[in-house]
């Protein structure tokens, strides 16, 4: 280093060096800057302190020379001023620059006395900081040196005021004004790092979404609602684990615990977390609860980015709060083998529509008695390009939610239709109904009677050899509706039969109103016959109830012996089921309507 030559000039230099520093930078070269100053002025250490009222500490901030890394951890690092020795207590509030004589004490090391040169640090009237020198032994200092001390302790003053206009600045922009959280900024930011290559993990993610803030804020107004959150904000805070918290905005916040963490760990967490979330709080006199959805993910640093990782988690929420809220829920594969999955077919379902991707499959009914096939039951099936065959519980919903349900029904109706009308053109069938799915969209579409009947006009269906399965909760929905299309579709010629009886919202109470022809006992009561008592009686009080109102029943789901023997015992004998056929192409459904029956044993 080069001593300046003068006072001016190392004022200025100083001045050069500290213009440049940032947050980052600023101990270093603060550090660097007291270096210089030592070795100008020939003293033996030199000390600059930040001074914190609020706290009434004062804390070092760079000294010279520095204190070796190995060294025990600087006692003076932080000072109470309440129980200072003199050197520090009257820095507090020093507004010019001050000679005292140190004895040996903690402040100037144990060498002697030494004298101690104070310049404060002053913004407006405040005593900011302190600057400092200590010569052991004797020192005296001219008034020179001690002008120019007290301009490069206002130099240190402005770049002490920037900094924290600058972390303020940057905690503004990495945090959440309501809450004094985190951002989303500063959660992505967070994530990134806590995902690059070589970090610890994995990395739990828990997705916080409160289920129906909305009605306080609507009942309560919205500063109930911001206080709402805000106590919820300090509640996350609580508890012993380290954690990164994030508000989103709204009733959404995101935790990252600081420990690398599994999904199992983290869904306990989320527990812990949500049983003192759910404690009452007070607005207003009221007692308010409000429960809450956690969706809980973990990704894995080097393999997964930030999005992957927060869209997962929010996908958990959503499974969450789609189970009825109050509820925690942990992505797993499959529900990113379902989300790939949603997302394909719902690409991909307009087309297939249109090209031949889609195929009926038919499951025979079957007079258990005897064998004789009864009906048979159209089922759509999607044969994906590289899926497979996928089943209709994997894409129904879907084709439901884009309001394509209306367009795959028809299709189904159509081709069943014409399908069946070739057997019966090729002389099989001729006595069997075809049954044929109807979602509940479809059933209270404008026009729906129409394009039934226009359908079996077309293909030359005479009456009551179609027959439509609508489930118990469509009735229920809109009963008006139903009504009316009901009456519209006996009208026509064509039958109805409730689907997966027993599991939906009873129509009891409907039924002797209601134009339906069949029930079909749901397969869950079913399969277990023979073993389960519950379901046994289940299936009585049900073919008690088909034949009171004088309606065909048929079981559904029929896979083992005994079951099928107890539902004759019982007095009913139309059934499907896996015992009895598995659903089977156009084709082999042909064959089997020539043969008329399937071999069957129970009797
Ligand atoms: P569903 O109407 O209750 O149809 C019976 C389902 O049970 C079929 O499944 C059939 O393969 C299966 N099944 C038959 N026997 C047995 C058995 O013994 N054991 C077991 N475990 N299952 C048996 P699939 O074909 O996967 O159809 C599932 C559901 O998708 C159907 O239930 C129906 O609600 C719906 N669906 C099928 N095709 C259509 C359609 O064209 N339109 C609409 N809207 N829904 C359809
Ligand atoms: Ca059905
Ligand atoms: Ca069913």
């Amino acid at each position: 280093m080069t001593v300046p030559r003068n006072l001016e000039v190392l004022v200025t230099s100083v001045a050069t060096d500290l213009m440049a520093v940032t947050a980052a930078t600023s101990s270093e070269v603060s550090e660097r800057v007291l270096g210089d100053l030592v070795a100008y002025f020939d003293v033996d250490l030199s000390f600059l302190r930040h001074h914190d009222h609020r706290v009434h500490t004062s804390e070092l901030v760079a000294e010279w020379p520095p204190r070796p890394a190995t060294a025990a951890p600087d006692p003076l690092k932080i000072v109470y001023f309440s129980d200072a020795d003199p050197v520090f207590s009257q820095t507090e509030r020093l507004s010019e620059p001050t000679i005292l004589r140190a004895e040996p004490s903690e402040a100037t090391g144990s060498r002697g006395s030494a004298v101690v040169a104070e310049v404060p640090l002053r913004s407006g009237d405040v005593t900011t900081g302190v600057l400092g020198f200590v010569k052991f032994g004797e020192r005296t200092w001219q008034r020179e040196e001690l002008n120019a001390l007290r301009a490069i302790a206002s130099l240190f003053a402005q770049v002490q005021a920037r900094i924290a206009a600058e972390d303020r600045l940057r905690y503004l922009a990495d945090h959440d004004d309501l809450t004094g959280l985190h951002n989303r900024r500063a959660l992505l930011g967070h994530l990134d790092s806590r995902l690059a290559a070589g970090c610890p993990g994995p990395v739990a993610v828990l997705f916080f979404d409160l289920d129906r803030l909305k009605a306080i804020n609507d009942y309560l107004g919205h500063i109930a609602g911001d206080w709402f959150i805000r106590i919820l904000a300090e509640r996350l805070q609580q508890g012993g684990d380290e954690k990164f918290i994030a508000r989103l905005g709204g009733d959404e916040f995101v935790v990252v615990p600081a420990a690398p963490m599994t999904a199992d760990a983290a869904e306990s967490l989320a527990h812990r977390l949500q049983a003192v979330l759910r404690e009452r709080v007070s607005i207003d006199g009221e007692m308010l609860t409000r429960t809450i959805s956690i969706g809980v993910a973990v990704g894995r640093p080097g393999c997964d980015t930030t999005s992957d990782l927060l869209s997962r988690a929010d996908q958990a929420v959503l499974s969450a709060k789609g189970a009825g809220g109050n509820c925690i829920s942990v992505f797993t594969d499959r529900m990113s083998e379902e989300i790939a999955l949603r997302n394909d077919i719902e690409m991909h379902l307009q087309n297939v529509i249109d090209s031949g991707a889609l195929v009926l499959h038919y499951l025979p009914e079957v007079d258990i008695r005897t064998g004789e096939i009864l009906a048979t039951e159209a089922l759509v099936r999607w044969q994906h390009p590289t899926r497979g065959l996928l089943s209709p519980d994997q894409f129904i919903g879907v084709a439901e939610s884009i309001n394509l349900a209306g367009e795959l029904g028809r299709w189904v109706l159509r081709n069943a239709c014409a399908e069946f009308a070739r057997w019966r053109a090729a002389g099989v069938g001729e006595r069997i109904v075809l049954r044929v799915n109807v979602s509940p969209v479809q059933l209270v579409t404008e026009g729906f009677v129409d394009s039934v009947a226009e359908a079996m006009a077309e293909f030359g269906l005479d009456r009551g050899s179609v027959c439509l399965e609508i489930t118990e909760s469509v009735v229920v929905q809109d009963i008006d509706t139903t009504r009316v299309t009901l009456a519209g579709l006996k009208e026509a010629g064509v039958q109805v039969a409730i689907d997966d009886f027993g599991t939906g919202y009873s129509v009891l109470s409907l039924l002797k109103t209601l134009p339906v022809d069949t029930l079909k006992i749901d397969k869950s009561f079913v399969q277990d016959l023979g073993s389960n008592a519950g379901d046994l009686a289940i299936v009585r009080a049900i073919i008690a109830l088909a034949e009171a109102f004088g309606l065909e029943l048929v079981a559904e789901g029929v896979e083992t012996d005994i079951g099928a023997r107890t539902l004759l015992h019982h007095g009913c004998h139309r059934a499907q089921g896996f015992l009895l056929s598995r659903p089977v192409p156009g084709a082999q459904m042909e064959r089997l309507l020539a043969e008329g029956r399937v071999p069957v044993h129970f009797a």
